[in-house]
């Protein structure tokens, strides 16, 4: 007896749809890149328990005939290519014709369209493969398509969706990787009746803004700078982070004519271009859009379509490292973003508490000031309070366990001349057993720190008033996390005030945040937190106040005053614990004379 046999289409499909639709955020992506492929100027996506119960997307595209909206549904039907040859050549998104397919296979769906030259449009209604009506219907020109069920018939698959708010944030990412390579269409975004998303048509960046611009309105407009290199292979254009607002939670797209993508060796490119530019663990944003001819990339290689094979990547990658660096060394130029104050209100200085020196305690201390001295020489307030108790034996050298002490009971003694900055990065600050090396990002974060933790387990935020508030927006995704976050921003001298649902009023700001944006300072906390998730209080309380103390440190390549470095040294070395970060980095290392003799 022959055993073998073609599977009914309703099974076939049903198979394929395990590669296309694999949850709802694809599904939706299938069908916003069918109604950008019909031409529409306007996409409307409504959607319901993350989409299990209905994604629903309206156009207002091109339509379908009666004939069409029918064929539509039929496994490899598609209007987009009609040969091999046009697999090269691909315009469109689309070009499978296996998605409707697969839809239609493992959910229930209404669809209506129809073409501007109809008077009537066409109505089918098709649930698990099999059609239950179609008939004339008056509707928009458009299409509107609705996935009611998803997965009705494959409870495997139904089970193995994971929580609506995990399932709405590739829902978020889906339609972030189209809107933002699409801002000439209007998109608007609703999630159970809650409008998420409204973006009014417009430019790139006008997109990128209203996207992530939102929750860091000015660091947008301020933190980008533009790329662009048009030549015969390939015209790059887009945005890059400056290397100050780089996060752990980067924004990195690349698009190619018009495609979201990912592409591990341009990203090579562009981390290559910030070499040296980043503090730790930190990763720059950027929005980088190729148009290239089609027939010079293969889309073809990846269900899902998110790698795409280049002809030349050799070629490319020089050109776009080449192009990223020139932009990052443009934008160096005009050194604009380290200090801005403007906006703030100087409120008078904490006295004893307030120890730590900040950025801006540097720009107006007192120049008299001189750690070699006596405290009692000096009137200098953050100073004086700790100063004239010792100077310690607490500065430890790194690695070196038989130097027990860097600095004996004398101190005055063991600094031997005036320390000097090198590389926008260390302070080099000789001493009678040596070179101390003090990376002045880490060793201020580090001496910011205690600052923060006190605040926040004494609830009692220093702030100072902001002349113009500033308005911080949240993402969907992020909402719930700001909302358990709120008392550990109060505590740290944050003011917000809830506007709306997800956007608030900031007019206090932390002290020791003077010199860096405040909505920056927030988005970088946001971050730190959601990638740390559930943990102990005493445990997120060090985070947060490690990341808060990071985020006002001095920046790498801030150039230092002897009396800053006098000060920042002074303080070092003062510190019990000043060696290490939390993190582990070291933030300073001692070359010893014994260390140096043995190099000749
Ligand atoms: P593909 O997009 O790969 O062609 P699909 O299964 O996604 O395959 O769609 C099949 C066909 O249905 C498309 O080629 C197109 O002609 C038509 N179609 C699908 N969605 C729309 C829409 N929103 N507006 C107009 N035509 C559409
Ligand atoms: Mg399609």
């Amino acid at each position: 007896m022959d055993i073998v046999r073609l599977l009914p289409d309703s099974v076939a499909n049903q198979i394929a749809a395990g590669e296309v639709i694999q949850r709802p955020a694809s599904c939706l992506k299938e069908l916003v890149e069918n109604s950008l492929d019909a031409g529409a100027t306007f996409v409307q996506i409504i959607v319901r328990d993350a989409g299990r119960t209905l994604l629903q997307v309206v156009d207002n595209g091109q339509g379908m005939s009666e004939t069409d909206a029918r064929m539509a549904f039929e496994r490899h039907a598609t209007s987009k290519i009609s040969n091999a040859a046009d697999l090269f050549a691909l315009r469109t998104m689309g070009f499978r014709g296996e998605a409707l397919a697969s839809i239609c296979a493992v959910a229930n769906v209404e669809m209506q369209t129809r073409r501007e030259e109809d008077e009537l449009g066409t109505l089918v209604e098709i649930s698990g493969s099999q059609i239950i009506r179609q008939e004339p219907v008056q509707c928009a020109k458009g299409t509107n398509m609705r996935v009611k069920n998803l997965f009705f018939n494959v409870p495997a698959r139904r089970r193995f969706l994971k929580t609506d708010q995990t399932e709405m944030r590739n829902i978020m990412q889906e339609f972030y990787r189209i809107v933002l390579v699409n801002p000439d269409v209007r998109f608007t975004l609703t999630h159970n009746d809650e409008i998420l998303c409204d973006l009014k048509a417009g430019t790139d960046k006008q997109r990128i803004e209203a996207v992530f611009g939102k929750s860091t309105r000015n660091l947008y407009s301020k933190q980008l700078v533009d790329i662009l290199s048009c030549n015969e292979l390939v015209n790059i254009h887009g945005f890059v982070g400056t290397p100050e607002s780089a996060s752990r939670n980067p924004q990195q797209y690349f698009f190619v004519n018009r495609r979201f993508m990912r592409h591990s060796y341009f990203h090579k490119a562009v981390m290559t271009a910030y070499q040296g530019l980043l503090h730790n663990d930190t990763n720059p944003s950027y929005f980088i859009y190729f148009d290239i001819a089609p027939e010079a990339i293969d889309v073809n290689i990846h269900p899902t379509k998110t790698e795409i094979k280049f002809a030349d990547e050799q070629l490319i990658f020089p050109i776009l490292l080449a192009t990223v660096r020139e932009a990052l060394g443009k934008f160096n130029i005009v050194p604009s973003i380290d200090f801005d104050t403007s906006g703030k209100i100087e409120m008078p200085l904490p006295k004893r508490d307030a120890v730590i020196p900040t950025a801006s305690d540097f720009l107006k201390h007192n120049t008299a000031f001189n750690p070699f001295h006596s405290p009692s020489d000096t009137n200098n307030d953050w100073h004086k309070d700790t100063v004239d108790s010792h100077w310690q034996t607490l500065y430890q050298p790194v690695s070196d366990t038989k130097q027990e002490t860097l600095f004996g009971s004398d101190n005055k003694e063991e600094i031997c001349a005036a320390p000097y900055q090198m590389a926008g990065k260390y302070i080099v600050q000789p001493t009678r057993q040596g070179l101390l090396f003090i990376d002045q990002h880490r060793a201020h974060a580090i001496l910011l720190y205690d600052q923060c933790l006190k605040r926040l387990q004494e609830h009692n935020g220093e702030v100072q008033q902001l002349l113009f508030p500033e308005i911080w927006d949240v993402g969907v995704e992020d909402r719930p996390l700001v909302e358990s976050l709120l008392d550990y921003f109060h505590d740290l001298g944050f003011v917000l005030s809830r506007l709306t649902k997800g956007s608030y009023n900031v007019t206090g700001v932390p002290v020791l945040l003077t010199n860096q944006s405040a909505l920056l300072t927030l988005q970088q906390l946001l971050d730190s937190m959601r990638e740390m998730g559930e943990t102990a209080r005493d445990e997120r309380e060090r985070h947060i106040a490690w990341t808060m103390a990071e985020s006002a440190a001095l920046p790498y390549g801030k150039s230092l005053t002897e009396d800053e470095m006098n000060m920042i040294v002074a303080r070092f070395l003062q510190h019990d614990n000043a060696r290490l970060t939390p993190s582990g980095k070291k933030a300073a290392v001692l070359f010893t004379g014994e260390m140096i003799n043995n190099l000749f």
